[in-house]
Formats: structure tokens, C-alpha cells, sequence
């Protein structure tokens, strides 16, 4: 079975986010308030999460990423992971989180079935972390790298969003750290979402000025994973870590989008960058047949638009929390 939209794309994967809360602050995803978080029964049971999945899953869908929010603030994650994993036709889980509580669940996750792990990291410099965090400690983060590791979650990948006067002069870093390990490290577009204040076209970095801050170090080969998806991948001659360029901006990869989302309290959104939300939750809590919630899925399926165009709207103020959709 296999589901495809109007414009011919394959949709296979179903990001989810867990929770809206985290356990850090970062400058550029979160106000420094926090959000608004929603109650505990406004959040998708695990049950809930499971049965959704195990429909898509009959649709066609094949990878899931666990996120949030901090996905690991979740009671009893590693039951979700093994809930679904077992359930036909998933073929791979992986999850997004900060790392604070990694190498508390590192082998536990492993072991309920979770494929990999991303790791979000903007600096390697504790203060810095603390700055960008709002308060957040790097030591706890970096023992989970390494537990990860050691768990079998690879390859390890390490997001990085890059932010002029913030940030950049550690590019060459992260870079550098693909030449002594073969750990993935990606470098992501500062996108305008978020709390608003902090992005500007001044602190934004293209990924084609990322790339060739990245090639000042040595040429780029290109390298072509088994994966497919937005990052375009490269590394350095010998070199066996990778280096993946994501950039939501520049270069769109709505042609190769392969994914829907579905948030916290149980909206599917068709992208991330579009207002438009398919609630799930209020059919599933008035006891909707599996058809109705089948239906709903093509439904979101349908209405994916080609492309987000974000760069020309004025009014992002719908895309502003990041925790809420899951990023
Ligand atoms: N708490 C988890 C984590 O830190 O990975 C998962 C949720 S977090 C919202 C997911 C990712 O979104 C992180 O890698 C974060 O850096 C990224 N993110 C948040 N706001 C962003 C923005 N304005 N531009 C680019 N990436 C952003």
C-alpha cells in the first residue's frame, strides 16, 4: 500500500509530537515566559497515538520521529517506542530531543526498538549552551551523545541551527567534529518561527554561506544516503562523519516532502509551515470508527499543499510555536 498526494509525493512519515512542554527555554524556539501549555487531558493518550499510527501505518505509512517538545519529558516513552514498534508496516522510529535526559533512556529506548536519535546542539560551550537554553546545562547533554552511541542509536545525527552574532563563529567546529567521528552533524536553517524577536534577516544564514564556510575547511564531497528527505549530504575526503545542509529557505524541499504532522493535542497539519490542522482528537474521542479516522488522514493527505512559500508571507504569527507542532 502506498499513499500519494495530488502532486505525486509518496507520504510515508508521520512526525508526532508527544508534549508541548520542554525542559529548556532556547532563545529562538520558545518565549522566554514559555507557551501556553495544554492540560493533561487535552494531550493524545499513548492509546490514542497508537491507534492513529496503526491506521496510517495500513495506509502506507512507514517511518515515524518522535518529538515535541522535549519528547523525553514524557512519562513512559520507551512504551510508546515499543507500542509502536510493534505494529506492522514500521519500519523505522527515530526521535528528536535536546539530550538533557538521553543518557538516562539511551538503552532503554534502544531496546524498546527506537531506531536513532537526533540530537538538537547550537553550541558546544557551556556558557553559550546556558545562554541559548536560558539556563540549561551542556554535561548532561553530551554524556548522551555518547550514551546513544554506545546504545547502538546510529548514526548519531546533531542538529545545529546556525545564528549570526550567536552562534556562527562555531560552524567550522561542528564541521570539524565529522573528521574524528562518524557522527552526522546538520546544519539548519534559522527559520522565522519562534517567539519572533530573535530572527532577522541580519542573524538568518543561507545554507549556500553555510556551506561555504564549510568548504573553506577542505572540498565537500557528496554523499548519497540509503534516506531520502531534506538534507543534502556531504563529507570530507577520509572523513567518517557526514555533513548534512537542511534549509527550509533557500532551497524548498516541498517536492520531496514525504510527511505529515501531528501535534500535541491530536491536529494533523499537512506542513509545517500551514495553518491548516485535520483534528484527529475530537474524532477519536467521540469513538470514530477506524474508516472515519482513515478518512481523515486522506483528507489531510489531500489538502498538502505543492509548496510553503514562507518567504512571502508578512503573517507567521500562526507558526510561532514550534513546541506546539513539534519540530
Ligand atoms: N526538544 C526537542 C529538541 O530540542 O530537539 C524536539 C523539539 S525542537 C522544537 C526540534 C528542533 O527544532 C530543534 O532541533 C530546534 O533547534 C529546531 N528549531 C526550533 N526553532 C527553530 C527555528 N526558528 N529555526 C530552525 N530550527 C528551529
Amino acid at each position: 500500500m502506498e499513499l500519494r498526494d495530488r502532486f505525486d509525493r509518496v507520504i510515508n512519515y508521520l512526525r508526532i509530537s508527544v508534549t508541548d512542554r520542554c525542559n529548556l527555554r532556547c532563545v529562538y524556539c520558545m518565549p522566554r515566559g514559555g507557551v501556553k501549555l495544554s492540560g493533561h487531558r487535552e494531550i493524545l493518550t499513548y492509546e490514542e497515538i497508537v491507534r492513529v499510527v496503526g491506521i496510517a501505518s495500513s495506509l502506507g505509512v512507514r517511518k515515524i520521529r518522535i518529538t515535541g517538545g522535549e519528547p523525553l519529558v514524557r512519562k513512559n516513552i520507551t512504551y510508546l517506542v515499543a507500542s509502536l514498534r510493534a505494529l506492522e508496516g514500521i519500519e523505522d522510529i527515530s526521535l528528536t530531543t535536546n539530550g538533557i535526559l538521553l543518557e538516562k533512556y539511551a538503552s532503554a529506548l534502544a531496546d524498546a526498538g527506537l531506531t536513532r536519535v537526533n540530537i538538537s546542539l547550537d553550541t558546544f560551550r557551556p556558557d553559550r549552551y546556558r545562554e541559548i537554553t536560558r539556563g540549561g546545562d551542556i554535561g548532561p547533554v553530551l554524556k548522551g551523545i555518547d550514551a546513544a552511541e554506545a546504545a547502538g542509536l546510529l548514526p548519531v545525527k546533531i542538529n545545529m541551527v546556525p545564528m549570526r552574532h550567536i552562534n556562527d563563529d562555531e560552524i567550522v567546529d561542528f564541521a570539524g567534529m565529522t573528521l574524528r567521528t562518524s557522527r552526522h552533524i546538520r546544519f539548519i536553517e534559522f527559520m522565522p518561527i519562534g517567539p519572533g524577536d530573535l530572527w532577522s534577516a541580519d542573524r538568518y544564514i543561507t545554507t549556500d554561506e553555510l556551506k561555504k564556510t564549510v568548504e573553506g575547511m577542505g572540498p565537500l564531497i557528496p554523499v548519497k544516503l540509503r534516506r531520502t528527505g531534506p538534507a543534502r549530504y556531504f563529507r570530507f575526503e577520509g572523513a567518517p562523519g557526514v555533513i548534512g545542509f537542511i534549509s527550509a529557505l533557500t532551497h524548498h524541499f516541498c517536492d520531496e516532502c514525504n510527511r505529515l504532522r501531528l501535534t500535541a493535542e491530536g491536529k494533523l497539519r499537512p506542513c509545517l509551515f500551514s495553518d491548516t490542522e485535520i483534528d484527529l482528537k475530537a474524532a477519536l474521542r467521540k469513538g470514530a470508527p477506524d474508516s472515519e479516522i482513515e478518512r481523515l488522514l486522506r483528507l489531510a493527505i489531500e489538502v498538502k499543499p505543492q509548496g510553503h512559500h514562507i518567504e512571502e508571507r508578512n503573517d507567521l504569527s500562526s507558526l510561532k510555536h514550534m513546541s506546539r507542532i513539534g519540530g
